[in-house]
């Protein structure tokens, strides 16, 4: 493009193209970067909801639990004779109970309503859930290994209370397990504005008890709590671990996070609800990647806005340089169109406009000076010449008579002699107006030469030229000439001469033509006009 080769106008495009990518680049950056932590903290937001409403759900099962043992505990108090069918219709209504044991105060087995029997009379005072309750608190264990399956366990357990003493204990028993399946039902149940992965359980430990490998090993294996393999050290375990709550985006094992957690006390076990990063934030990409996208696009057009707008202004600045150098090289040319910008190029044009036109009217003023003789205005013997030329070509082409004019004041020396040069040189002037005043317009006078005037008729009829002559003559005579307070006498001789120009071969001959008469009419006694037409 004709405006890159030049490098002023390289450097400005350039200098505004980076200007413009710069500032659109950060504006991007900037904008895509806080539309991101907004979406980031809203979904986190949504996802800290979810968990809670989980979370609430969560304890009020575990309330509910509560109420069931107490319930079953304040049936007991009125029994005599516990009847094992009470425990299994209880079990009937709330199946989530592996197990329901009932406890004497020394906290040996007094029945129990599992699918394995148990031993009756079994001792189990040393447990914390038979502990708690025969003080006559209901208890909510934590997850432990239980005794007839090995089985991770929770307990609940209340003092069965008779004449408001604590008599016996009952206790109920859900499996890790049953927790598990009841918990990942609510969440698929739960009306969640987000698309949640998964939902996992840590314990103590820091190891993931969700984990169904966990689960399936855990009746085998009694030393499955100090397995490293189970071990999590996500960023939001390591905060469990440390009972901190709340909610992140991390990444872990290659793979990005939304993630919500908490610390849930009664069971001593941490909640961490996860969303897939790359599903969450599908649509954002797609947002940003638009936006990207209609930024580039937004620049193209800049930067194309900004091409035309330096082509718009080097084009007349272009032009204005080709016409300045016509102007060195071939002088003016008169006024230059150009298109207007409305910037200071079109100053800059209007200005060479204006030196344009200066330019032009000196050297129309130093041409016309140049042709005129300077004491008398007229055209200067070497003017007349070229015109003579011009004409005699012109005249040739038509075929029509050249008419020419030769007049030369008489006596004229006299006048220098007598008066002075000033006086003679006022004397040429008064002649040279009347001579212009003698003439028709488009006739052509000139000073011939001292006191000789020439005059190039613009007539081809003889009878003009002779006219003209006599008008001439008789005018200078009849003009009052004032020298020195006095009237002096001028007169003129005059010859003339039209001539077809094929009588003649150039100029000189015309010249010498009407010379030769003029030269007659001194002879004949001055102040006469002697001419001819040659032109048949
Ligand atoms: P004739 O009637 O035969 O033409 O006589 P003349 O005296 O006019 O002719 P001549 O050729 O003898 O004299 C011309 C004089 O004109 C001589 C010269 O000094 C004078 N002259 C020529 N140019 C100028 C001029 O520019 N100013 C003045 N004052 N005199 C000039
Ligand atoms: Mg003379
Ligand atoms: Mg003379």
């Amino acid at each position: 493009m004709q405006i890159f080769k030049s490098p002023f106008f390289r450097k400005i495009f350039l200098l505004l193209a980076f200007v413009t990518f710069i500032g659109f680049g950060m504006l991007t950056l900037w904008v895509s970067s806080s539309v991101k932590s907004s979406f980031r903290a809203t979904q986190l937001k949504a996802l800290e909801d979810v968990k809670n409403q989980y979370r609430t759900s969560l304890l009020g099962w575990l309330s509910e639990k509560q109420k069931n043992i107490q319930g079953l505990a304040k049936m007991l108090a009125y029994t005599l004779e516990i009847d094992p069918s009470l425990l299994r219709a209880f079990r009937e209504v709330y199946p989530e109970y592996a197990d329901i044991l009932v406890l004497d105060k020394e906290g040996r087995l007094n029945i129990n309503s599992g699918s394995v029997p148990l031993k009756r009379g079994m001792d189990l005072s040393d447990r914390d859930y038979f502990k708690v309750a025969i003080g006559g608190k209901a208890f909510i264990s934590g997850f432990f290994r239980g005794r007839s399956r090995g089985l991770a366990t929770l307990s609940i357990s209340a003092p069965v209370i008779k004449s408001d003493k604590p008599e016996q204990v009952v206790a109920g028993f859900i499996t890790l397990q049953k927790f598990l399946e009841i918990f990942s039902a609510e969440a698929k149940r739960s009306d969640t504005p987000l698309p949640i992965l998964s939902i996992h359980f840590i314990n103590t430990k820091g190891q993931v008890i969700s984990d169904p490998a966990y689960i399936e090993r855990y009746p085998k294996d009694p030393n499955i709590e100090e397995d490293p393999v189970f071990l999590s050290n996500s960023p939001a375990v390591m905060r469990l671990m440390n009972r901190i709550e709340g909610s992140l985006v991390y990444s872990y094992q290659g793979r990005g996070f939304y993630g919500a957690f908490s610390w849930i006390e009664p069971l001593q076990i941490g909640l961490i609800l996860e969303a897939d990063q790359e599903v969450l934030e599908r649509s954002l990409d797609f947002q940003l990647r638009s936006l990207i996208i209609v930024s580039t696009f937004v620049f193209l057009i800049l930067v194309g806005i900004l091409v035309f707008v330096l082509w718009y202004l080097s084009k007349p600045l272009a032009q204005l340089n080709h016409a300045m150098k016509q102007l060195i090289q071939e002088g003016p040319k008169g006024t230059m169109i150009f298109k207007k910008t409305g910037s200071q190029v079109d100053r800059l044009v209007d200005t060479f406009n204006q030196l344009q036109q200066a330019v032009d009217q000196r050297e129309t003023q130093l041409k016309d000076r140049a042709a005129r003789d300077p004491l008398t205005g007229l055209y200067n013997h070497g003017t007349l010449e070229d015109l003579l030329q011009k004409e005699y070509a012109r005249r040739k082409r038509s075929g029509k008579p050249l008419c020419f004019l030769m007049a030369d004041i008489d006596h004229f020396k006299d006048i220098n002699d007598n008066y002075g040069h000033a006086a003679g040189d006022h004397v040429l002037r008064e002649v040279s107006r009347i001579l212009e005043t003698c003439v028709r317009e488009g006739d052509i006078v000139a000073r011939y030469g001292g006191e000789e005037f020439a005059i190039l008729v613009d007539s081809d009829k003889p009878e003009v030229s002779l006219a003209l002559a006599e008008r001439i003559r008789s005018r200078i005579e009849s003009h009052p000439f004032i020298v020195e307070g006095k009237r002096i006498p001028i007169t003129v001789s005059v010859g003339w001469a039209c001539v077809a120009p094929n009588k003649v071969s150039c100029c000189t001959d015309i010249v010498k033509e009407a010379d030769d008469f003029l030269y007659r009419a001194k002879e004949a006694g001055r102040n006469k006009v002697f001419g001819q037409a040659n032109i048949t």
